[in-house]
């Protein structure tokens, strides 16, 4: 058996090979993983909750395994999960005090379909509060460091995820993205995240956050990896009615399919002021490789791509004052004690609960939604979101994918822009546009600065091209070996 350090390196496609050959158990692997992961927590903080009784899980897969029963590629694959999934018998707090002791009675779709596959689940990973961040900072608990530099914050919201991954803490982790929340942190930790085309991954069972453009998707050091997790997860769910009954592609075909003949379009518009100088290069240092293998590159237009983050702020905050009024102290976590009547008890729950970004969304939300205000925001915004679309279609006319920086900026420091909403809320100006579009987005790692921090590109793709986007990951992933990089720990 190889050393416990060797089986964390491992990739989630190469481990799966190697549970299938049984050159190692998965209580092997799950046993190094809960190893490393409470050698190295005291320094990166991803788990709010790590699940001790994993191994159980793993044990039963090994028993599968020698029986010639391994239910899929990911049996026995310890993976993590975003404190959003709604999980049977494990703590769910979507990162918020209000629903702290909230132990949810069942498994979402997409937790319970990793489950039937056989994957070991090993724990609940951090994110911003309600999933409204791009730092991690928005949490009542302690924030998830970036483990290419602790002093930095992983991105958010899906933050604890990518730093789980990217520290090889699990092999694979799911998060949800509303405006970049999997791209963003997957970018600025040196790791793959989709999001998939709105209505892929059914949202049963997920913490809501704003249900016109939350999407549920995987993260991993690879694009192999999270082909392999999307297949595991991806599909119709008569539970969630925005769920597409479309069929399912075979994701790892497309993986080795390659960059030759695919037309990429460059938008003038995410190469614009405000992009950092090493971002830039290392992205256009990409598109030069693609090309190479055969890609051909074109420049595209999406003008109304400058609207994309005033119009977000406008639908996910009025989704979110509705979608957060449920926690009221009755139903799920903590209740305020001691008030005197029903509705002080709201009162004090939701302002004891919830934290100061979640306040300050609960209420632009309730302002835009508020009559003499739907015209003149909500209804403005939704017609932009047209615009939006439409752009991206004019531009899929003539490309088969989208190509751009993920984030502006490698990952900062804590502190940096937790003082000014605004500069935050910029932290996703190339993610946005995608959810208001409900189209597919990846970040794939191309490049580290001179820091030593890692870039991301973005793939975007037509409704449904997930295996487009997955074939120019993979041969990025292939042409520049970057997931074999580790982080300093
Ligand atoms: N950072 C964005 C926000 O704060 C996106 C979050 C997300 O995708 N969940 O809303």
């Amino acid at each position: 058996m190889p050393p416990a350090s060797d089986i964390c390196d491992l990739t989630l496609a190469a481990l799966a090979e190697k549970l299938g050959q049984r050159e190692i158990s998965s209580v092997e692997a799950t046993e190094a993983a809960l190893a490393r992961t409470r050698a190295i927590e005291p320094k990166v903080h991803a788990f709010l909750h790590l699940d001790e009784t994993a191994t159980e899980a793993a044990r039963a897969s090994d028993a599968r395994r020698a029986k010639g029963e391994a239910r899929s590629p990911l049996d026995g694959v310890p993976i993590g999960l975003k404190d959003i999934f709604v999980t049977e018998g494990l703590p769910t707090t979507a990162g918020s005090r209000i629903l702290e002791g909230f132990v949810p009675p069942y498994d979402g779709t997409a937790v319970a379909r990793l489950r039937a596959r056989g994957a070991v689940i090993t724990g609940k990973l951090a994110m911003d509060e309600f999933a409204m961040g791009s730092s991690n900072e928005n949490t009542p608990f302690t924030p998830p460091r970036n483990p290419w530099d602790l002093g930095r914050v992983p991105g958010g919201s899906s933050g604890g995820s990518a730093a789980a991954v990217a520290a090889r803490e699990v092999f694979g982790a799911l998060g949800t993205d509303t405006g970049g929340s999997i791209r963003q942190p997957a970018a600025l930790c040196g790791i793959v995240g989709l999001k998939p085309t709105y209505g892929r991954v059914s949202r049963y069972g997920v913490v809501a956050f704003a249900s016109s453009l939350d999407q549920v998707g995987p993260m991993a050091r690879t694009t192999e990896d999270c082909a392999l997790l999307l297949q595991a997860i991806a599909g119709h769910d008569p539970l969630d009615s925005t769920s597409a009954d479309l069929p399912v592609a075979d994701y790892s075909a497309a993986v080795g399919r390659g960059a030759g003949g695919l037309t990429l379009g460059v938008p003038d518009e995410y190469f614009g002021a405000g992009l950092d100088p090493e971002v830039e290069s290392g992205v256009r240092a990409a598109l030069a490789r693609l090309e190479a293998a055969g890609a051909r590159v074109k420049r595209v237009s999406l003008p109304h791509a400058r609207y994309a983050v005033a119009a977000y702020y406008i639908v996910a905050t009025a989704e979110a004052s509705s979608n957060l009024a449920r926690y009221d102290g009755v139903k799920y976590g903590r209740r305020a004690p001691g008030a005197r009547s029903l509705h002080e008890m709201y009162l004090r729950t939701r302002a004891e609960g919830f934290g100061p970004e979640v306040k300050r969304r609960i209420m632009l939300g309730t302002y835009v939604l508020s009559a003499g205000y739907y015209d003149a925001y909500y209804l403005k915004a939704q017609r932009v979101r047209t615009l939006i679309r439409r752009d991206f279609e004019q531009a899929f006319s003539e490309v088969d994918a989208i190509v751009g920086p993920t984030s502006p900026t490698p990952a900062f420091r804590f502190g940096e822009k937790l003082a000014d909403p605004l500069q935050m809320y910029l932290a996703d100006i190339f993610t946005i546009a995608c959810n208001l579009a409900g189209l597919p987005g990846l970040s794939v790692p191309c490049a580290f600065t001179r820091d030593g921090l890692p870039v991301g590109v973005q793939f975007i793709g037509k409704p449904w091209g997930e295996p487009v986007l997955f074939s120019l990951g993979a041969a990025l992933d292939r042409d520049l070996s970057l997931h074999s990089l580790r982080p300093p720990l």
